[in-house]
């Protein structure tokens, strides 16, 4: 049901993720969204909070840290736009507006408290804001984490909660008519990462020896699953591997690259993955790739891409 056809300007393929903090979506769909946005699909991002509690790698920006300047947020709004730039998007939104939902914390910190963080939104009154950007975008893909924010932190978890409340009542006609028409997402997926390839990319880490003070381990990758439950692969090309790797670069607070392989604050390596996962939770799957799990999130939509979009995916896939 899609109440509302979208304008004819839009590209026909339209993929919508929702993210907690400015990085996790160059970390965890840096490629497919690179990819999409490279085939002239419509990538749009809505990241929930400005991460105004994340914690500062270079020691020349100390002072923008919360208990400091406090000036993280919209320096990070900053860095997520030239994330932007490096992975060829250009829809990128903050849910409610930049700085309406707090960074609430690591689980556990007292910021879980403050009623300005993400954490204390109540759920309906988010979503509401995601509803407004579902039904003007008209997605037929969503992206976004598992029930346990991929890790546990209280804003992953609350971004998932949003992105599967947004979805649903985005679609109920009877739900906030004034946020435009009802739309229905056909395929909703949730980021993961299959545990052969997790333990492939840390022996190859190890191998090699990287420059980071420790090395992370299995547990630490969000959302590990046994490989049989992972649905689909995605696998850009060299330079949409290189955009995501620029694109977690331009994340300079919050993230240290070397080569293959990454770190966040806690200086712990890990492997950096070219080719991004995901487990398909709402809707149809597409015809699968060999293998078995689909190569194309859109794979089984039901709406028929434009010649020039299809021009454009070709050009893309050379
Ligand atoms: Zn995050």
């Amino acid at each position: 049901m899609t109440a509302h056809p979208p304008p004819a300007a839009q590209p026909a393929r339209r993929l919508l993720l929702v993210h907690a903090h400015p990085d996790d979506e160059s970390i965890n769909n840096g490629v497919t969204m690179a990819k999409y946005a490279a085939e002239g699909a419509l990538v749009t991002l809505v990241t929930c909070t400005r991460g105004e509690e994340g914690e500062v790698i270079p020691p020349e920006l100390a002072h923008l840290a919360p208990d400091r300047d406090d000036s993280l947020g919209p320096y990070r709004v900053d860095e997520l736009a030239a994330a932007m730039d490096a992975l060829g998007v250009t829809d990128h939104r903050f849910l409610g507006g930049p700085g309406r939902y707090r960074d609430s914390g690591m689980m556990g910190a007292p910021q879980n408290e403050r009623p300005d963080c993400f954490w204390q939104a109540p759920l309906d009154e988010a979503a509401a804001h995601l509803v407004a950007v579902i039904r003007e975008v008209g997605p037929q893909v969503l992206v976004t984490y598992d029930p346990n924010g991929g890790y546990g932190h209280p804003d992953h978890i609350q971004a998932h909660r949003v992105a599967m409340r947004g979805a649903e009542l985005a679609a109920r006609a009877d739900f906030r008519p004034d946020l435009g028409g009802a739309h229905a997402i056909e395929k909703i997926y949730w980021n993961c990462n299959p545990r052969s390839v997790v333990e492939e990319g840390f022996a190859r880490l190890r191998a090699a020896g990287r420059a980071f003070p420790g090395i992370a381990t299995v547990d630490d990758v969000p959302g590990v699953l046994p490989d049989a439950e992972v649905t689909a692969s995605v696998t850009g090309s060299a330079a949409h591997r290189a955009a995501k790797t620029a694109a977690m670069r331009a994340h300079y607070t919050q993230i240290a690259v070397d080569g293959p392989f990454f770190a966040l604050s806690n200086d712990l390596g890990q492997p950096l993955f070219g080719t991004e996962h995901y487990q398909l939770v709402h809707g149809t799957p597409g015809a699968p790739a060999a293998g078995g799990r689909e190569d194309d999130l859109f794979a089984g939509v039901g709406e028929t891409v434009g010649t020039e979009e299809r021009a454009r995916i070709e050009e893309a896939a050379e």
